[in-house]
């Protein structure tokens, strides 16, 4: 994942906001990164900006050698599909679906053959090869977590996005759960960024990125949770 003096200003000249004041940065596949910062300090806006769900003012977004900032809206629906995955706080599982049916989804919205055996072995990586039949409401925070995880990978995406994974979760399933993404980065070579407030899930990751105001104000690598309180 590579930013080029990315900007994002919200509004017109009258009230302009500046969430992202130039950000460039360079992520290899297989790392992990933790990006932190004061409420409004632009996390959201550069998670959105760098996934594709919104597009810089100015600047350049680049996933695996293609620059994904330019393009039509279907290009980029498209590109995201296929080379980005997402976990959210509040786990976004469909609720009227499987847990097999909601990791399969996304192969299905890219076109793709619907490989239920990848889906059930992505599933049994993370714990839940006997739930494939369950409805998410059947399940605790922490294996909807988990689900929401291996729907991630499914389509084996070059970057994962993951905003506050850990926000809804109990301290074991927190811990369950940086663990998987962890090893996820680790095994199968993706880029993981991920936004947190929480010291101890910021130093699952290989560095951390602190913005304020905008822009990066800091780095650490090889975090440990004091060094990041
Ligand atoms: P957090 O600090 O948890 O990221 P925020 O309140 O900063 O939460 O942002 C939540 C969402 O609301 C963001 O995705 C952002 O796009 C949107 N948002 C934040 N501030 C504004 C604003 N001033 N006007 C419109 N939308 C906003
Ligand atoms: P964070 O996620 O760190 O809380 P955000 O990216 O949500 O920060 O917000 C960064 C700045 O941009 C804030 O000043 C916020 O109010 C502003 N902002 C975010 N989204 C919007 C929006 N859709 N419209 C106007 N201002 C926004």
């Amino acid at each position: 994942l590579r930013l080029v003096s990315v900007r994002k200003v919200y509004g017109d000249a009258d009230n302009a906001v500046t969430a992202l004041g130039g950000i460039s940065l360079s992520l290899s596949g297989g790392t992990f990164t933790a990006v932190m910062g004061p409420s409004g300090s632009g996390k959201s806006t550069l998670l959105q900006v760098a996934a594709g769900l919104d597009r810089p003012t100015s600047g350049t977004v680049h996933v695996d050698g293609t620059e994904m900032s330019g393009g039509s809206e279907k290009a980029l629906t498209e590109f995201r599909r296929s080379r980005i995955g997402f976990v959210f706080q509040q786990f976004n599982l469909l609720p009227t679906l499987t847990v097999l049916q909601n990791v399969t989804l996304p192969l299905k919205l890219a076109g793709r053959r619907i490989d239920r055996a990848r889906a059930v072995a992505i599933l049994n990586e993370v714990g839940l090869g006997e739930r494939l039949d369950h409805r998410p409401a059947e399940l605790s925070g922490g294996q909807q977590q988990r689900v929401a995880i291996a729907r991630a990978l499914v389509t084996s995406p070059k970057v994962i996005f993951a905003d506050e994974p850990t926000g809804a979760l109990d301290t074991r399933s927190a811990r369950d759960v940086l663990g998987l993404l962890q090893r996820a980065v680790h095994v199968h070579g993706q880029t993981l960024v991920m936004v947190t407030h929480d010291p101890v899930a910021a130093a699952h990751a290989d560095s951390v990125l602190f913005l304020a105001d905008g822009h990066i104000v800091g780095h650490l690598a090889q975090p440990t949770p004091e060094a990041v309180a």
